[in-house]
């Protein structure tokens, strides 16, 4: 593909961790691609904004970075997470497995370091130009033509590619355009709970067993930590706002605390979680539909420009890398006709992006809640007998969306199928049970 001669020409809109993916993707096929970032180049600021410090890289993600080259390298900047460690109000832990047939583990990466590599991956490759600081302010659908604005100096620059991607995040500006034209559908919507971001400190890390994603659901809430490579631990506060806003003190704050993360609080320290609690607001957490992703044969949004999920299933991310993987078959498959492949793409990932926003949804409840449910460890149980004996055919859930590429929406299909045959031998093993009683009683 590299020896392409350069004949199309693309523009991606952000430099996010979709963005910057998405450029070296198609400038590896050989397109003349520029990048236009609003903000300024995250490598040279000390310690840029990202929403959260880390996060779980899976298989879509992990698929997606191999085409690029660099699967290896961030591998070998995460931290492998073999399973869920579940804090009951206790103190007492749980280690549950996510795949104890094959033993295969998400990772816990760096948004920073990964943003930062896969700028470095595209800056490196001659086909590509990165425009820091240059905003998109307007598009015009029937020419073509987009306009950014420089932040630094205001000039205006008007320009078009013959194939113009948005991946400028939930709230894209490329998609806010798309919705005013006619046929648009789109869905936005925010859940009561919000998030903060606390911090577990190198010196009290190693206290954490390793390599797990550490869970305390408590039903209504739920906190996590996934760790650094610095031994530090990244803790996200999942609780409804209402929460968050009746805890207006430190005493307050400290009370809350110690009755219901008792064993987190020395972690995080008590002078640390009043600085990070009360300089900070919650955050927000939003769920984005779209009924198409195209627009004109030239337009196309992907990552969560087009698909924003609330963070549950650790897919966000995922599913955007996925997003690029997905574009480069399809244009594989049309030999790079943009027009049929922007088409293609929404007809291809539409149902799949809308399967995986409400998985993540439903997997909030399962990591707050259902976890702790004896139900949930007979299913996990039975999950794991099934699966080593049908490692072709039994599946679970989770693994079938963080360890395969399978299609999100088969993944609820296979999970469907999965309860009906549970449920069917459950009822026939009562109805035999009942009958041997009966016949029983009955001699
Ligand atoms: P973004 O990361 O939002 O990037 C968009 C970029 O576009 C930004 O750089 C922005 O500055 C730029 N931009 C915006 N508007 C314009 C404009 N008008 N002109 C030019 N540039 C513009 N996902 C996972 O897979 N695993 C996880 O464990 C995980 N954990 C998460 C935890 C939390 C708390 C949250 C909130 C999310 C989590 N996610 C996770 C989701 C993940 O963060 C997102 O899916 C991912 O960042 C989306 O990348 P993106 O590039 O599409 O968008």
């Amino acid at each position: 593909q590299q020896d392409r001669p350069l004949t199309k020409s693309a523009i991606v809109i952000g430099g996010g961790l979709v963005g910057s993916l998405c450029v070296s993707l198609l400038a590896q096929r050989g397109y003349k691609v520029t990048l236009f970032e609003k903000r300024g180049d995250i490598r040279k600021l000390e310690s840029a904004n990202g929403r959260s410090i880390n996060l779980a890289l899976s298989h879509r993600g992990r698929q997606a970075l191999k085409l690029i080259g660099i699967e290896d390298e961030a591998l070998s900047h995460s931290i492998s997470m073999k399973g869920r460690l579940l804090h009951n109000i206790n103190g007492h832990t749980k280690s549950v497995i996510y795949d104890p047939v094959s033993n295969q583990c998400i990772y816990s990466i760096g948004r920073n370091y990964l943003n930062r590599a896969l700028l470095d991956v595209a800056e490196k490759d001659p086909n590509v130009r990165l425009c820091f600081h240059h905003k998109l302010t307007d598009v015009d659908f029937q020419t073509g033509f987009i306009t950014l604005k420089s932040i630094k100096s205001g000039e205006i620059l008007q320009t078009t590619a013959d194939l113009i991607i948005g991946a400028d995040g939930a709230f894209s500006s490329l998609r806010s355009f798309m919705q005013k034209t006619a046929l648009f559908n789109f869905s936005q919507n925010f859940i009561d709970h919000g998030y903060l971001e606390l911090c577990i400190p190198p010196e009290r890390g190693g206290k954490l067993h390793p390599n797990h994603l550490h869970i305390w659901p408590r039903r209504e809430l739920m906190m996590i930590a996934l760790p650094n490579l610095d031994n530090s631990w990244t803790v996200t506060l999942f609780m409804p706002f209402k929460k968050f806003e009746s805890i207006r003190n430190s005493e307050n704050l400290l009370h809350f605390f110690n009755d219901i993360f008792p064993d987190a609080l020395p972690l995080i320290g008590e002078t640390e979680l009043k600085n990070f609690y009360f300089s900070n607001k919650p955050s927000a957490l939003v769920s984005i539909k779209c009924n198409r992703y195209d627009m004109n044969g030239k337009f196309l949004i992907i990552g969560d420009a087009a698909h924003a999920m609330v963070p549950f299933y650790g897919q966000g991310m995922n599913a955007g890398f996925e997003d690029c993987f997905l574009l480069n078959e399809i244009l594989n498959e049309t030999r790079d006709d943009v027009g049929r492949t922007t088409v293609l793409f929404t007809k291809k990932r539409q149902i799949e992006a809308n399967a995986i926003c409400d998985l993540a949804m439903y997997n909030y409840e399962e990591m707050r809640d259902l976890v702790t449910k004896p139900s949930f460890v007979i299913r996990k149980l039975l999950d794991t007998y099934l699966a080593k004996i049908f490692p072709r055919i039994w599946i679970p859930l989770y693994n079938s969306v963080s360890f395969s590429h399978m299609p999100y929406s088969k993944c609820i299909e296979n999970k469907h199928w999965q309860n009906q045959i549970l449920y069917a031998t459950f009822s026939l093993l009562i109805l035999v049970m009942a009958t041997l009683v009966v016949l029983l009683r009955a001699i």
